[in-house]
C-alpha cells in the first residue's frame, strides 16, 4: 500500500486548506476554549512545543503525549464536526475516490482482525464510533453474518449515507448518547481518539455502554511515531483543530488502565511511514537529514520495506492500534 492509495495529495492538500478557512467561522471566540492537563496521565508538567494553524501544542515532560493546550470546547468541535464546509469536502470530494481502497486496505485487515476475538455463533452488538461510510461495519457483517451493527455518527451526511446503505444508525457523538448502557459487546473508535475534546471522558462513556468483559477497538495517531518525530510541527498528522492529542502506546495504555479497561494489545500496525517522509522529502522538499534525502532518491526498495518493517515491529509507526477490554 502506498500513501496516495488511501490519500490523493492534491485532494488531501485542497482539504488542508478548506480546514484553514473553517478556522475562524468556528473557532473565532477563544473565550471559549480551555486549559486542560495531559489527556494522557493528567499531569500538569508541560510546556508550548509550537504553534500551528494558530492553535498551540504542548508535550507532556511525563509521558510524551502531544496536545492542543487551550482547546476548543466541545461545543465548538461539536458544530465543527457536524456540518462545515471541510466536514463536506471530506465526504464528498476527498473519501470517494479512495473508499475502495481504503475498504480493501485497511477495514477489511481490521475485521479479519477483530474476527478472530468473536467467535462464529455470537450475535454481538457492534458499535462503530464515527463509522464514516460505514464500511468497517460492512466488512465485519460480511464476515460475521450474525452480529447487530450500529452506526454511531454525528455528522448529518455520513449519518444518511450509512442509512442508505441499511445500516441501523444512532446520529449523535457518543458524548450525547441515553439509553444503551452496558448494551454494545464491542465498540470501535477508527481514527476518533486523537479528535475528542476529552478523551478521558470518552472512555468513560465507552466503559458505561459497554457490558462488563466488552471489548474497545481503536486506532489512533502516535506522537512518538517515525513520520510525526521526523516532521515534528510541519507534519501534515499534525492539523489542528482535527488532531488535538497524540499519545503513544505507554500513554495510551496508562489512560485506559486508569479508565477501568485492560489492555488486550497495543500495536502499530502502520505501512505507510516511511511512503509519506518520501512523499515529504521529494515532492514537497521538507528538508530532513542527509541520510534521509539519501534513502528517499535511493531505488533501494528492499532498503525502504525493511525500514517500515523494522518500524512496524518496535512500535514506531505513527498509526496504532489498540485493543481493550473492559473490567
Ligand atoms: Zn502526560
Amino acid at each position: 500500500m502506498k500513501e496516495t492509495d488511501i490519500r490523493r495529495r492534491k485532494l488531501f492538500d485542497n482539504y488542508l486548506s478548506t480546514i484553514k478557512k473553517d478556522i475562524p467561522i468556528y473557532f473565532k471566540e477563544r473565550g471559549l476554549f480551555q486549559a486542560v492537563s495531559c489527556p494522557g496521565c493528567n499531569s500538569k508538567r508541560h510546556r508550548s512545543e509550537f504553534k500551528k494553524n494558530s492553535f498551540v501544542y504542548a508535550l507532556c515532560d511525563r509521558c510524551g503525549t502531544i496536545f492542543v493546550n487551550p482547546r476548543p470546547c466541545f461545543k465548538q468541535l461539536k458544530a465543527f464536526y457536524v456540518d462545515s464546509a471541510s466536514s463536506r469536502y471530506w465526504t464528498r470530494k476527498f473519501f470517494p475516490p479512495v473508499a475502495e481502497a481504503r475498504r480493501r486496505e485497511i477495514f477489511r485487515p481490521r475485521a479479519e482482525y477483530i474476527g478472530k476475538v468473536l467467535s462464529k455463533k455470537n450475535k454481538w452488538t457492534v458499535g462503530d464510533v464515527g463509522a464514516g461510510f460505514g464500511l468497517f461495519l460492512e466488512e465485519l457483517a460480511k464476515l460475521k453474518p450474525s452480529i447487530r451493527p450500529v452506526v454511531i455518527e454525528p455528522s448529518v451526511e455520513m449519518a444518511d449515507i450509512c442509512r442508505s446503505k441499511g445500516l441501523e444508525v444512532i446520529p449523535q457523538a457518543l458524548e450525547d448518547i441515553r439509553g444503551w448502557d452496558r448494551r454494545f459487546d464491542l465498540l470501535t473508535a477508527f481514527e476518533l481518539f486523537e479528535h475528542l475534546y476529552d478523551p478521558g471522558q470518552f472512555l468513560k462513556k465507552i466503559g458505561q455502554l459497554l457490558r462488563p468483559g466488552g471489548y474497545l477497538f481503536l486506532t489512533t495517531l502516535n506522537g512518538k511515531g517515525f513520520d510525526i518525530q521526523m516532521f515534528w510541527e510541519k507534519s501534515k498528522s499534525i492539523f489542528p483543530p482535527h488532531h488535538l492529542n497524540f499519545f503513544n502506546p505507554g500513554s495510551v495504555a496508562t489512560l485506559l488502565q486508569k479508565n477501568d479497561f485492560i489492555v488486550e494489545e497495543i500495536s502499530t500496525p502502520g505501512q505507510l511511514d516511511w511512503d509519506i517522509v518520501e512523499g515529504m522529502i521529494l515532492k514537497e522538499k521538507i528538508k530532513v537529514g542527509r541520510f534521509w534525502q539519501l534513502l528517499a532518491k535511493s531505488k533501494n526498495e528492499q532498503a525502504k520495506k525493511a525500514l517500515q518493517d523494522w518500524i512496524r515491529k518496535y512500535q514506531f509507526s505513527s498509526h496504532m492500534q489498540v485493543l481493550a477490554k473492559k473490567k
